[in-house]
């Protein structure tokens, strides 16, 4: 093999460890000649997209020989609306991992370092290394975020720190007054991101501290809360997400975001999904339900599981976890190994409908045997 090309590479892209996506259902198809699949793999919204959206796309087809309002007007007036923050605050990714890509690009270098915990969401270390930053990966508390520990990691070099609330693949919730704290105590040359991809279904949660954290944007210019339309909206193929920030921050964010970032179709669907109460309320009943029925069906198999404020579920199956994704591939059923979280033993199952669930608990039963 010729390794010039790979040594021309940047330090950081040479060791990068490419972001392992979960397996799609035709990908299954072909290997296995399998029909029927059920993919509970990435944390998509199994009632799929809500009827405005859908409209909203097929109003806006014939419109598709334009490029897109690259400015994304008329998504931020209905977030600005929604949210009560500026249009200036809003910056729009394709996807919100644009959003972690754009806030690495902007602010690192290679003299920079990043704090994020270990088991936290996989593309914190693909941006970071991308841009030749260094990496401070935090040990977890009871799989979730150490934020005392985190905080002592933060040094005058750390530039930013990535915090997923809820994070993924664990779905641990640290509570708003200690994420509060420790945004406060952050130094003002350090940039919090707070990743807020499953915001939906923890707003909807009743246990929870209701502090809004997008109140904070007026104490804190360094904090960028990020949040997504591919999980609680169903538009994970569509490619939108947002930041919130302070002005200046989503200045600099959108002074390297691609000028066309986000397509015509993605801008209006989004749009009309924020519109769209009933569909959200429909996925959140979904997903609390399914949630019940998968940890009852855990508890039945005798097996332990990390509670999860998202819509997923971390399961322990005391055993190789890769091995229980392969068997269970061969039954039909994609979930998600995560060893490369350092977690061997665990399966990340995303909620399925109560059909999907049913079919992947027999599943997992059988594998188990
Ligand atoms: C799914 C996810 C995202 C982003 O997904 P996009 O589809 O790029 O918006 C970001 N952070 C976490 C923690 C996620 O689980």
């Amino acid at each position: 093999m010729n390794n010039t090309i790979y040594n021309l590479a940047s330090l950081g892209v040479q060791q990068l460890i490419p972001y392992k996506a979960g397996k799609p259902i035709e990908e299954l198809e072909r290997e296995l000649g399998l029909t029927n699949i059920v993919k509970l793999a990435s944390n998509e919204n199994p009632i799929g997209p809500g009827k405005k959206a859908l409209a909203a796309i097929q109003q806006a087809l014939s419109g598709l020989a334009l490029y897109p309002d690259g400015s994304g007007f008329s998504l931020k007036q209905t977030l600005s609306n929604k949210y009560s923050v500026s249009p200036e605050q809003i910056t729009l990714g394709n996807g919100s991992n644009e959003l972690l890509e754009l806030v690495a690009r902007a602010f690192l270098t290679p003299l920079h370092e990043v704090v994020f915990s270990q088991h936290a969401f996989a593309v914190y270390p693909i941006v970071t290394q991308s841009v030749g930053a260094k990496a401070v990966v935090v040990p977890a508390l009871n799989y979730g975020h150490d934020l005392d520990a985190m905080l002592k990691a933060v040094t005058d070099k750390t530039r930013i720190v990535f915090i997923a609330n809820p994070n993924n693949p664990t779905g641990t919730l640290l509570s708003q007054d200690s994420v509060e704290r420790f945004i406060k105590a952050l130094p003002d040359t350090c940039i919090c991101v707070l990743d807020e991809a499953y915001f939906e279904f923890v707003s909807s949660l009743e246990a929870i501290d209701s502090i809004d954290s997008i109140e904070w944007l007026k104490k804190f210019p360094n904090l960028l809360i990020t949040r997504t339309f591919s999980k609680a909206y169903g538009l994970a193929g569509l490619r939108v997400g947002y930041g919130l920030s302070s002005p200046e921050m989503a200045d600099i964010l959108n002074r390297v975001r691609q000028p066309f970032n986000n397509n015509t179709l993605a801008l209006v669907a989004a749009e009309a999904a924020l519109n769209d109460e009933e569909h959200l309320q429909e996925t959140i009943r979904v997903n609390a339900s399914g949630m019940l029925q998968l940890t009852e069906g855990f508890k039945a198999l005798n097996l332990e599981w990390i509670p999860s404020s998202g819509n997923f579920v971390l399961v322990d199956i005391k055993q190789s976890g890769q091995d229980i994704y392969e068997a269970l591939l061969r039954r039909g059923v994609i979930v998600r190994p995560v060893a490369n979280y350092e977690l061997p033993h665990h399966l990340r199952i995303s909620i399925g409908t109560e059909t999907e669930n049913k079919v992947f608990l027999k599943a997992l039963a059988e594998t188990l045997k």
